[in-house]
């Protein structure tokens, strides 16, 4: 019976376009949206940046409250305080990450990571090569 079951990869073609990068993946690449892995790992890395961001942010916040705002005295316990600081620091990274990463999933925006193809495509050297190149920017 178990080979019976039904797989959603059997709904596609071996071949399917990466709905991020628009690169053409085997159909064993892609999870359910349609992200091959390089773009699962460039949301994952773009919202571990943001989420820690969100986390500095929090303990700044949280800092500038227990400072100002509770006015401990810092003689008696200072590194209780301070651990506060660094477990609303780390936490709130987490918990920012797993939700800029739920929001990036869930809008799935499509073309978010295809590259025009570089102009000197025709030396053989494309993106494939696991090297990506970027076109200088222009200085106005
Ligand atoms: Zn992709």
């Amino acid at each position: 019976m178990a080979q019976d079951a039904v797989n959603w990869r059997d709904r596609f073609p071996g071949e399917v376009t990466c709905v991020r990068c628009l690169r053409k993946r085997s159909i064993e690449e892609l999870d359910r949206l349609l992200w091959c892995e390089e773009c699962q790992a460039a949301a994952k890395r773009r919202a571990t940046i943001r989420g820690w961001m969100a986390g500095v942010a929090l303990a700044v916040v949280l800092a500038l409250y227990i400072w100002f705002g509770i006015q401990p005295d810092f003689s008696l316990i200072p590194t209780g305080w301070a651990a506060t600081i660094l477990v609303a620091l780390y936490l709130g990274a987490r918990v920012a990450r797993e939700l800029f990463l739920g929001w990036e999933r869930l809008a799935n925006r499509r073309a978010v990571e295809a590259r025009p193809p570089s102009p000197d495509a025709d030396s053989g050297a494309g993106p494939e090569d696991g090297k990506e190149r970027r076109r200088p920017r222009r200085r106005d």
